[in-house]
């Protein structure tokens, strides 16, 4: 079984408003083993986390072993003040705070840095994101200052501007990635990125009635063309669902991620695509370590 490459341990996969609740005034250890054992239980032995803002995750970091899960967190996530983020990790406003932040996550326990350089996709519009992300030079800072304190970089990035320039930054994975125009994509194939595309969340949500499936499956449409672009090209391309979001249900995710990737790249390719998935996995288990 493929590890999972990005998973919110904190999420339960249903309404991340009242799974952030329950951990509130303290961590219900009992909600972070129901998880591990759904990943026990798919066969799952790699996680890597995406942080959140309430030490669940590195709680969890703890359990793990006895799980017989190698477990990874940045134990919570880096925004700038003011845009998306706050649900998985804490705030900067400066250049100096952003330095304080990575120190801690480094202290706390952080395998590696994972920063928000931009917004969320709008489900009910494609094309539309929730924000426009962060300026290049301000992401560039952020992922050599991470490198510069010897610690790997998971950069959540949509859209072509912030992505590029995350990758010309040697942003070590790049997360989700929708929007990308031919150029980014180009690019990304030709770096070292490794790029984790997350379908689960959006094909996930196909049937569900939240949104407009025509919405959701133009999005989807979208990702999967970019995936079979990227991959024919000889890009690095990693397996991660984000379970724990709407739909994604943890264990179950990292399979439904699975056969969207293989869909994506088509049925014929499955051979090479299971090998370049388990090379990237590989890469991200050996180097995203403190
Ligand atoms: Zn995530």
């Amino acid at each position: 079984m493929f590890g999972e490459c990005h998973a919110h341990i904190m999420m339960d996969g249903k309404n991340y408003k009242s799974a952030a609740a329950r951990h509130k005034d303290s961590i219900k250890e009992e909600v972070i083993r129901a998880h591990f054992q759904l990943w026990k239980e798919a066969g799952i032995t790699f996680v890597r986390d995406g942080g959140d803002a309430l030490g669940v995750s590195i709680r969890a970091k703890a359990i793990a072993p006895e799980y017989e899960i190698d477990y990874r967190t940045p134990v919570f996530a880096i925004h700038k003040k003011g845009h998306y983020g706050g649900i998985v990790g804490h705030a900067f406003s400066n250049r100096q705070e952003y330095k304080e932040l990575v120190k801690k996550a480094r202290r706390e326990g952080a395998d590696f840095i994972k920063i928000m350089i931009s917004g969320l996709m709008v489900f009910d519009t494609f094309g539309v994101l929730t924000e426009e992300g962060l300026p290049e030079e301000e992401i560039r800072q952020m992922i050599e200052t991470a490198h510069e304190a010897g610690m790997k970089v998971m950069a959540h990035g949509n859209g072509s501007r912030t992505v590029q320039a995350a990758i010309e930054a040697g942003v070590d994975t790049l997360e989700h990635g929708n929007y990308l125009e031919r150029e980014t994509l180009d690019l990304l194939a030709e770096s070292r990125t490794i790029w984790i595309p997350t379908l689960a969340p959006v094909g996930n949500l196909l049937g569900c009635g939240r949104f407009p499936d025509e919405a959701v499956q133009k999005i989807l449409k979208r990702q999967m063309e970019h995936i079979r672009y990227a991959f024919e090209k000889g890009a690095r391309i990693g397996l991660g669902s984000d379970s724990g979001a709407y739909r994604v249900p943890h264990g179950q995710g990292l399979l439904d991620e699975y056969n969207w990737v293989k869909e994506a790249v088509g049925p014929k390719q499955e051979m090479l695509l299971r090998e370049r998935l388990a090379e990237a996995e590989a890469w991200i288990q050996k180097k995203m370590k403190q």
